[in-house]
């Protein structure tokens, strides 16, 4: 099988990681992350939890407040909880299941250990494919907030952990970071996910950021990209050139592009984002709020990159056939990205539309509305 399993020690002394990124930013990362997406985890964590410190009645419902958790810091993928699932425990079985047990599928979990998450991954794509995690039922467990209690391990926090784990996060304090996380390996008092801890997951998978920023309704930037057509085509007396991605699909996807660079994002961040939407792998926000004051845009080469990659990505994964076009890619950028300056500095459509067409009959760069 094309797949290799990894074990992470829990909040203890254990560890049996041993691919691990270093990373200047402070958390540290497993070399394997999930496609965006849904991960179902099966919590089989059985009842008898009786009434906890914290107001719970169910382990399930403890660890299904630290998956929540967990889903209201990330973006592209989330967790769903599947209560009391039923689905038949194993290893290697692509599920992913959440139990008690006294050993992890027959390996001692040690004096120290409180629980160990699993890694399935695949080693070409390194694609998660299973990660499962065990508590050690040897040990006293209740669920409260604030310092540490003697006698009773509290499994919010180990949960916060060890699903940590299995979105592809490592401990920071066995990478030689110094930082306050949920992810060290030593249990402690902080009771909650830490700023880097969020960090590290968003740095997997999005922060989720609405934009702050309004972009006109569709049918106004291909209304402007059917008129640049007939000005290239009949002014500019523009030769056909070869493209494989419709009129529509430039201007979404443009649209798409600056709409993650206005949010903040890099360009390959912007990049990736837009891919997976044409993959239909994920719903994303923006990387950030854009700050007050005139709306920045990315540098033209870039957006020429993007263009050029969005043409391969339309020919070898969309497996469209090549087109003509009046407007070379080039061209597609500049005015497209132009045209939304305007559009997102208070030009109307119309506005918008003729400052373009001024600079293009080398009138200059017009000055935005607002
Ligand atoms: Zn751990």
């Amino acid at each position: 099988m094309n797949s290799r399993r990894t074990i992470c020690g829990a909040m203890a002394v254990l560890v049996l990681c041993v691919t691990t990124m270093e990373s200047p930013r402070g958390f540290s990362l497993l070399n394997n992350k999930w496609p965006n997406g849904t991960v179902t985890m099966h919590l089989q964590l059985g009842s008898g939890s009786g009434a906890l410190i914290d107001g719970s009645t169910s382990w399930n419902q403890v660890a299904t407040n630290a998956l929540a958790t967990w889903n209201t810091n990330i973006d592209l993928v989330k967790f769903s909880a599947a209560n009391d699932s039923t689905v038949s425990r194993g290893d290697g079985t692509g599920t992913n299941n959440v139990f008690f047990d006294s050993a992890v599928y027959g390996r001692s979990f040690g004096n120290s250990t409180l629980a160990i998450a699993t890694s399935w991954y695949n080693v070409g794509s390194n694609n998660k494919i299973e990660g499962d995690v065990v508590f050690n039922n040897t040990k006293n467990w209740n669920s409260y907030r604030g310092n540490l209690r003697s006698g009773a391990n509290d499994f919010y926090r180990v949960a916060l952990h060890e699903f940590g784990h299995i979105l592809g996060l490592d401990h920071p304090d066995e990478n030689g970071q110094n930082v306050s996380a949920q992810m060290n390996s030593i249990i402690g008092n902080l009771d909650a996910l830490a700023s880097d801890d969020i960090a590290g997951a968003r740095s997997l998978y999005g922060a989720g950021v609405t934009s702050n920023i309004s972009f006109p309704p569709r049918n106004e930037p291909n209304d402007f990209f059917n008129q640049l057509i007939g000005v290239y085509q009949n002014e500019l007396r523009a030769g056909q050139v070869t493209t494989y991605v419709d009129p529509e699909g430039i201007v979404i996807w443009l649209s798409e592009y600056a709409r993650y660079r206005v949010g903040i994002c890099d360009h390959s961040t912007a990049q990736t984002r837009v891919f997976s939407a044409i993959d239909n792998t994920g719903v994303y926000g923006v990387c950030a709020l854009t700050p007050a004051g005139a709306i920045p845009f990315p540098p033209r080469n870039e957006g020429l990159n993007f263009m050029n990659a969005l043409q391969v990505k339309y020919r070898d994964d969309l497996r469209r056939g090549p087109g003509s076009t009046y407007v070379n890619s080039e061209g597609a950028v500049v005015w497209v990205l132009e045209y939304l300056r305007y559009r997102l500095n208070s030009c109307s459509h119309g506005d918008a539309t003729t400052k373009v067409f001024m600079q293009i009959r080398g009138q200059g760069i017009q000055p935005v509305c607002r």
